[in-house]
């Protein structure tokens, strides 16, 4: 039923993704809310990383979650088509387990030291825009395609919910980094539904245990549920101090030193 649609699954993405960046952009452009970080070695580094990521993930997974939603979706595998219930009802109950799954995934990689080495590759970036949301280490990318993969196996959800999921997560990931002003009614109709920019800058502080909230990506209801939610930073938006301990914004903007970070000591 949505073998046309699933054909054109590349361009879907990077339309998405293409179509996002271009307006957080402007929205950026139009209203910035902090002093921006347009440093040249950063932004490269932030496109540096984002072209290994995609090379990573082609050249060391053997296979990627979509492609095999589509072969457990064939084989009817996996524990959501065993809910009783319509097509559409088991694509958003997908959505959103999906979403609690990635918010696990998040606090593992903040509590166990191991993963910590290369999440904090993102956390490490003084600045916080819309480039920091595809500034990842290429080791946390492919953690988190192994991951999906034993997920899409776990869950069966359909080659559709995965590819959608996808494309909203990595549209989340611009959108909450965006270094732009939002009305703040806005921001508090929206937080209780999805994450804004406001509510993930608080978890990019470097104040007291600020990083160790606000976890979620796309749905704000869990940083609710699990107790890890705040609301506002303990200094000011414009004020904040963004960045990891002990990393400068020198080599957090170096490509070699964010690259080779995950091996080295604190
Ligand atoms: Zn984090
Ligand atoms: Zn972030």
């Amino acid at each position: 039923m949505f073998d046309a649609f699933l054909r054109f699954e590349p361009e879907m993405r990077l339309a998405a993704f293409g179509g996002t960046l271009t307006a957080i952009l402007l929205w950026e452009f139009l209203a910035t809310k902090r002093p921006a970080e347009w440093r040249f070695e950063r932004t490269l580094t932030h496109l540096l990383l984002m072209i290994v990521n995609s090379l990573a993930l082609r050249l060391v997974m053997p296979i990627l979650a979509f492609e095999l939603a589509l072969h457990v979706e064939a084989r009817q595998m996996g524990l959501l088509p065993l809910i009783p219930a319509p097509t559409f009802a088991i694509f958003f109950i997908s959505l959103i387990v999906l979403d609690l799954a990635i918010y696990a995934q998040h606090v593992i990689f903040h509590k166990i030291p191991f993963f910590w080495r290369f999440h904090r590759v993102h956390h490490a970036d003084t600045g916080f825009d819309v480039t920091t949301g595809f500034r990842f280490h290429p080791g946390e990318i492919v953690f988190s395609m192994i991951y999906k993969l034993a997920l899409v196996l776990l869950l069966g959800p359909s080659a559709v919910a995965v590819l959608v999921f996808e494309i909203l997560l990595s549209s989340a990931s611009l959108f909450t980094h965006a270094n732009a002003h939002m009305p703040r009614r806005l921001d508090s109709l929206l937080r209780w539904v999805i994450v804004t920019p406001d509510m993930h800058r608080i978890h990019h502080s470097r104040q007291g245990n600020e990083a160790l909230t606000n976890f979620g990506f796309n749905l704000s209801l869990w940083d609710r549920i699990f107790g890890t939610y705040q609301t506002d930073p303990s200094l000011p938006h414009a004020e904040m101090d963004i960045g990891s301990q002990n990393i400068s914004a020198q080599s957090a903007a170096s490509f070699t030193a964010m690259l080779t970070l995950p091996i080295h000591k604190d």
